[in-house]
């Protein structure tokens, strides 16, 4: 199965893509998470990647996500199978991907989008919290962690990500609506839109989310 999960900015893509990667035994892809890691860890690829302003909400060029999400994907625990959140995001990555799986004789199962009315994102952005290690995401009234501030699988203190400020999550979700809103667009073109009502409780989502897995060919 290879999966593109769709949705705007904080509709809670990394939560539901922490649960199908748990239930279908696949690794996620999130080029978010490896950009802040890469970041935080002084990669070769954090140091490219700080030249683009993430942290402001502005996208990192096709080019530099195109080759590594290329990297990625090629390593072992792909060959079977991968969950892709937030990539692609343009329709020149979604036509990279298509190419770069139709060299390797696979294709996309499907793309997941979750929708919800911006307003209700907005929102959500207020208590968000993620763990700086393994990158697994909480919310204050929402999605608690059991311990108060503590990440339930490793222990570390949560954070609030930088680019959850109020200001900067407007421009994400201008950038969200002006370049990769079209994605929803590629993918029905093709046959390979599933769209999940994202606004219920995370467990009910999930179960929203198998439903659509369970129709793709
Ligand atoms: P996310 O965690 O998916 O919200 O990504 C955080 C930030 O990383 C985004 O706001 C962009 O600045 C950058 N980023 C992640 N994935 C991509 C992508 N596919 N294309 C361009 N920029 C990206």
């Amino acid at each position: 199965m290879i999966l593109v999960l769709l949705g705007p900015p904080g509709v809670g893509k990394g939560t539901q893509a922490g649960r199908i990667a748990l239930h279908y035994e696949v690794s996620t892809i999130s080029t978010g998470a490896m950009f802040r890691d890469a970041i935080t860890r002084h990669t070769d690829l954090g140091r490219i990647i700080e030249r683009y302003r993430i942290e402001k909400g502005e996208y990192v060029p096709d080019e530099v996500v195109i080759a590594a999400v290329k990297a990625r994907t090629a390593e072992p625990d792909c060959e079977t199978g991968f969950l892709l959140d937030g990539f692609p995001r343009t329709i020149p990555q979604a036509g990279a991907l298509t190419t770069m799986l139709e060299e390797r004789g696979q294709h996309v199962s499907g793309a997941l989008e979750l929708k919800a009315p911006i307003p209700e994102i907005v929102g959500r952005f207020s208590g968000r919290l993620v763990c700086p290690v393994d990158g697994s995401s909480y919310h204050l009234l929402t999605q608690p962690p059991v311990q108060s501030g503590l990440c339930d699988l490793c222990h570390t203190q949560l954070v609030r990500r930088a680019d959850d400020d109020p200001d900067i999550v407007q421009r994400r979700l201008e950038v969200y609506m002006e370049k990769t809103t079209p994605l929803i667009e590629y993918y029905r073109e093709r046959g390979l839109l599933y769209t999940v009502d994202a606004i219920a409780e995370p467990e009910t989502v999930f179960s929203r989310v198998m439903d659509a897995i369970g129709q793709m060919k």
